[in-house]
């Protein structure tokens, strides 16, 4: 078992680092926010007064961090301060620029790392069952898998430094087009008079069909769990959903791709939280797009 730095205890953060206590590692957690640190020692995490103290006698050192900016100035803190051979594992989702630039910075000191942004969100994270995209070097990962088992449900090795950013990235661009797209045909539908379970029957088992639809439907009714059937309460939020989307809107800036309907997305959920809905589940989309369209 290992003695495991966790900064950043956050909604995902500290049931994350819980899985680990229960798995027998032993955790020091840091953050900012004395209320998630109370939340953290109830679940055996040992609160430490610093991300400094944190990662003083840590094997392995995980973030779990709201954005680049974040992760680039925590690991330029604690990264001279590590034990020679730590492991450092962000888990936060951010640009791909920022996650090399942390991987540089683990890389000076001779630690390894690796990028391993998550997918499942808060009950993801709670039952331990996350989907991990990791990137970094062959070392780097073998080391990582068992520390993250206790936390996931599937482990891909994405490729080298920044590949579990842009798996990320491109998965969640997926997400809002094609939760935009199932949003649509139901608007569509009620306009042609057709029942949103009819739809759902006939798309659900046809090329239509797709996570956004089959499992996540934006409509109440056809999928009981989905959140429109509990007033579009996250969920995923749609400020992650924005957040995730212009990161996507970077990296295709950056690299010269064309990804239009990306760029659309974006658009919409950007309208989508400047008009207060933020905090509503991304799904939510369907009933903003039911008021923009015309009479
Ligand atoms: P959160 O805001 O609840 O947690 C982030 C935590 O980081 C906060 O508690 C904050 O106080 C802490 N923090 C910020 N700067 C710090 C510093 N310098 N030192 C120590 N602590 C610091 O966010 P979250 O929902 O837990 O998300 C964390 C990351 O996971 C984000 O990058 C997010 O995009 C990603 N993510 C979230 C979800 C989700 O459903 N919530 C799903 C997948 C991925």
């Amino acid at each position: 078992m290992a003695t495991i730095a966790f900064i950043g205890l956050g909604n995902m953060g500290n049931p994350m680092a819980a899985n680990l206590v229960k798995s027998g590692h032993s955790v020091q957690g840091f953050d900012l926010l004395p209320g998630n640190l109370r939340i953290a020692a109830e679940s055996g995490v040992t609160v430490m007064a610093s991300a400094a103290a944190a990662v003083s006698g840590a094997e392995v050192v995980i973030t779990m961090l709201p954005a680049g900016g974040h992760v680039v100035s925590v690991y330029e803190d604690i990264a001279p301060k590590a034990l020679n051979d730590s492991l450092f594992i962000d888990c936060s989702t951010i640009d791909v620029e920022s996650a090399r630039k942390a991987h540089e910075i683990a890389g000076r000191y001779h630690l390894l790392s690796i990028d391993a942004p998550v997918s499942g969100g808060v009950g993801g994270a709670a039952a331990g069952t996350l989907t991990f995209m990791a990137g970094g070097s062959n070392q780097a990962f073998a080391r990582a898998e068992p520390i993250l088992q206790p936390m996931a449900g599937r482990i891909v090795h994405c490729g080298e430094a920044g590949s579990g950013q842009a798996a990320k990235i491109c998965n969640n661009m997926i997400l809002g087009i094609s939760m935009i797209g199932v949003s649509e045909a139901f608007v569509l539908a009620e306009k042609l008079g057709l029942s949103h379970q009819a739809l759902f029957d006939v798309a659900s088992t046809s090329s239509g069909q797709c996570w956004s639809l089959n499992t996540y439907c934006p409509v109440p009714g056809p999928v009981p769990a989905s959140p429109a059937n509990q007033a579009y309460k996250p969920g995923f939020a749609a400020a992650l959903m924005l957040k995730d989307l212009k990161l996507a809107q970077e990296a295709a800036q950056a690299a010269n791709a064309a990804t239009p309907l990306g760029a659309h997305a974006a658009q919409l959920y950007n309208m989508f939280n400047a008009h207060g809905h933020g905090g509503d589940d991304f799904s939510g989309i369907v009933n903003f797009l039911r008021g923009i369209l015309p009479e």
